[in-house]
């Protein structure tokens, strides 16, 4: 299997403005924001989306999102909120298949999702 975009990110054969990683997870920004702060935070394992991960990705997935709530503390997004978007699949949009958690904020959001 060729490597996906965000492989190549994580192993820093493509650039990107990275705001955090540790021996788990990368944040990096997106590179065609939705919103004034938009930050892709990513597992290093390659799980393709969140209907493949396993059992045993239960440590990864929890620590991906409490690293979410962080970074988008960190980008000041606590006080007025943030969205957080797994999109999973044909019909949800998703383009890349490595699981990844969009941290979404600095503008209000509209409901139902588009
Ligand atoms: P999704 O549609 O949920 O699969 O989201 C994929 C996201 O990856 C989109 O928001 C793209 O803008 C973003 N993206 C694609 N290529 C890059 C890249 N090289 N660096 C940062 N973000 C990217």
């Amino acid at each position: 299997m060729s490597k996906t975009i965000f492989e190549k990110i994580i192993a820093r054969e493509l650039p990107a403005n990275i705001v955090y990683e540790d021996d788990l997870v990368v944040a990096f920004r997106d590179i065609n924001p939705q919103a004034p702060t938009h930050v892709l935070i990513v597992p290093r394992k390659p799980i393709p989306r969140i209907a493949e991960a396993r059992p045993e990705d239960a440590p990864v997935l929890g620590h991906l999102l409490l690293k979410a709530a962080e970074v988008a503390e960190k980008l000041g997004l606590k006080p007025t909120g943030y969205r957080l978007v797994f999109n999973n699949g044909p019909d949800a949009g998703e383009a890349v298949p490595h699981l990844h958690c969009h941290i979404l904020g600095g503008r209000r959001m509209g409901w139902p999702p588009g």
